[in-house]
């Protein structure tokens, strides 16, 4: 059943999700607390970043683990944008000299 909901969930973000560029990177974190185990053994908590550039500069923003399934798509989106983006280029480039 959690796999189905899971698929359901990609699903609707594919029509929903927008096209994105930047990545998505799963990190380890301390969360401060004196006494906890998880941070104590060196597993630490896991969590999702969203790294992007804006304006030459590097940021970072948390992504709720909820959302990654949408983010993941909304990536793919912009990938393939920036692809079709470089076949523009190539194919007015080709027209251009073909005249
Ligand atoms: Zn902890």
């Amino acid at each position: 059943m959690q796999r189905k909901k899971e698929k359901d969930q990609a699903d609707s973000a594919s029509q929903t999700a927008p096209a994105v560029k930047g990545s998505l990177t799963e990190v380890r974190k301390t969360c401060g607390k004196k006494r906890c185990r998880k941070c104590a053994s060196g597993e630490r908590h896991p969590a999702w970043l969203f790294m992007y550039r804006l304006d030459g500069k590097a940021h970072s923003m948390h992504v709720p683990k909820s959302m990654v399934p949408l983010l993941e798509k909304a990536l793919e989106k912009g990938r393939d944008m920036e692809r079709r983006m470089v076949e523009n280029g190539i194919a007015l480039i080709r027209d251009r000299k073909a005249k």
